[in-house]
């Protein structure tokens, strides 16, 4: 087995094929050279694969998951492509959101991490600074919750919990055709239900007054 495939198996890289390895900073820094592997070329909209148009000789950078401490960075010169449909734009980078300066298995770390732990304690972990988590933090929250827009919804279903021993109540809204929940809020009955109007967020070309035809199926006893 050569090192290079030693190497991307014993840090688990799917993906990619790692041409070049480089140990930097007194040894505190893996750089490797990288490359999508029988996944690159393709658009960022449509996953298709398009023509290089041109390849950019500037590297970009992106961090990974610490391996025994050291800092793993991953580097690679993205290709512009030709997209039948979308036209002129840069491939998608399979193993980092679009514009992202870290993976993504570090971004599920993360996200893990600041799950169960202060945002200052995550930061220590993954050997990075507190303001640096927050603002990626942010980053990935605001992108994923721009995947949870809501489109194309035809039958809605309405159910409320109870929690702490009945205390309390919750909301729960579903796209039944899709089977996903599509919004959690506390508190019951309609004022519940009307700030799921309000608040939830609909994808552009779909709006509340688009949906006053929905088919709305109670899910609980005693809603509406
Ligand atoms: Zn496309």
């Amino acid at each position: 087995m050569s090192k290079l495939k030693l190497l991307s198996k014993i840090l688990r890289l799917k993906d990619l094929k790692i041409t070049h390895f480089l140990f930097k900073n007194r040894d505190k820094e893996l750089h490797l050279t990288v490359k999508p592997y029988k996944n690159g070329c393709r658009c960022p909209e449509c996953r298709r694969r398009g023509r290089i148009v041109s390849q950019t000789t500037e590297f970009r950078r992106w961090e990974d998951l610490t391996l025994m401490g050291m800092k793993v960075l991953l580097w690679y010169t993205p290709k512009e492509i030709h997209c039948p449909t979308h036209g002129r734009v840069q491939e998608t980078i399979p193993w980092a959101p679009t514009y992202s300066r870290i993976t993504y298995r570090l971004e599920w770390r993360l996200c893990a991490l600041c799950q169960i732990m202060t945002q200052k304690a995550a930061a220590e972990i993954l050997k990075m600074a507190p303001s640096t988590l927050s603002d990626l933090l942010h980053r990935i929250i605001t992108r994923v919750r721009r995947g949870h827009k809501i489109r194309g919804l035809v039958t809605l279903g309405v159910d409320e919990i109870s929690f702490c021993k009945g205390h309390k109540y919750a909301t729960l809204v579903y796209d039944l055709d899709r089977s996903r929940v599509l919004w959690v809020g506390l508190g019951k009955g309609r004022e519940t239900i009307d700030r799921f109007f309000n608040e939830a967020v609909w994808s552009k070309n779909s709006s509340v007054s688009r949906y006053q035809h929905l088919n709305i199926r109670c899910l609980g006893h005693g809603l509406l």
